[in-house]
């Protein structure tokens, strides 16, 4: 028997001091809804989609309602879910009609001999297993389409002072993301029979192109879980992390001798030393053992076991 965990992120980049009461909020009401879902005995994987799908229900941040728009002012959804007991995953890529992808995303990894749905396929996918398909606008904030015009009008917008020194590299790569774009959110859990599981689900980049998909539902890029390393979820620019399959190498180097504690800031570092990334992860292994680490300003994170509750904006604190 193992002592269950969850740990969640709500997003890494310069939270703005205005918004920081929200995520954390946020990621402490999705570690409590998988909390309470691991304590009535469930599986690691039904406490990850239970505490995206909060994240995804909520707002604040860049997943499910609320996402940032597309070019076409559109939101396009991305999410992985992903069992490290059997390696099953189930994703979904560029949907435009489900409130809450992640649980699309489980129900690819229970019904169908596939791993990856996108767009259309995805939805009808979904909507035969019984998920209503919803019309995107009901997905879309007035908040999101004031960001998303802001955006259309400035290359970049409010660059945060930590990242001047990148700014140069950043402005000769067209392809960089705007800074304050990296509000995905994702959960790594333990359950009481020793299984772990990740999922992450995000809106992607504040005006990406259409059909873009970023590290966040590629199987081990943005998400991975396998009960012999561990289990990640990442945040951050997503393109570097996808050259890297940032999230497999980060649960890779989990050992008992490489705890996740010891990983985490490792990966991020590897992650800005290679290809100069940003963002933020998660992880956590099978004894329990969890890590965390970003280079941006702030990450929300949150966790919780049957002895304690943490929460941030920031780790370390
Ligand atoms: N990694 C995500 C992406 O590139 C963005 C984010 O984390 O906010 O789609």
């Amino acid at each position: 028997m193992s002592e269950p965990i969850i740990l969640v992120h709500g997003g890494a980049w310069a939270i703005p001091d205005d918004a920081c009461q929200a995520h954390q909020q946020g990621v402490e009401m999705a570690a409590d809804a998988g909390w309470h879902a691991l304590a009535k005995g469930a599986s690691s994987l039904q406490a990850v989609e239970e505490a995206v799908a909060v994240l995804e229900d909520n707002d604040t941040f860049d997943s499910g309602r609320g996402a940032f728009l597309n070019r076409d002012g559109r939101v396009q959804l991305d999410a992985l879910i992903m069992d490290g007991a059997t390696l099953k995953a189930g994703g979904v890529g560029c949907v435009e009609r489900l409130r809450n992808p992640v649980r699309a995303a489980r129900v690819v990894l229970e019904k169908s001999p596939h791993i990856y749905f996108v767009a259309e396929g995805a939805e009808r996918f979904a909507s035969e297993h019984g998920i209503p398909l919803i019309d995107n606008s009901e997905l879309v904030l007035p908040r999101e389409v004031e960001r998303w015009k802001n955006a259309a009008e400035q290359r970049y917008l409010s660059v945060p002072a930590e990242f001047a020194g990148g700014l140069a590299e950043l402005e000769a790569d067209d392809q960089s993301p705007q800074f304050d774009s990296h509000d995905t959110v994702g959960a790594v859990a333990l359950d009481a029979k020793g299984n772990i599981a990740a999922a992450t689900s995000t809106g992607g980049t504040l005006n990406k192109a259409p059909g873009r998909v970023g590290d966040s539902s590629l199987i081990g890029c943005g998400c991975y879980a396998d009960n012999e390393s561990a289990a990640a979820s990442t945040t951050g620019w997503g393109e570097p992390m996808m050259k890297l399959v940032f999230a497999k190498w980060a649960a890779d180097r989990v050992s008992p001798d490489m705890p996740p504690e010891l990983v985490a800031p490792a990966s991020i570092e590897y992650l800005h030393r290679r290809l100069n990334g940003h963002g933020g992860i998660i992880l956590l292994d099978r004894r329990g053992r969890i890590g965390m680490a970003h280079n941006t300003p702030r990450m929300a994170w949150a966790w919780r076991n049957n002895a304690q509750h943490k929460s941030g904006v920031r780790y370390p604190g």
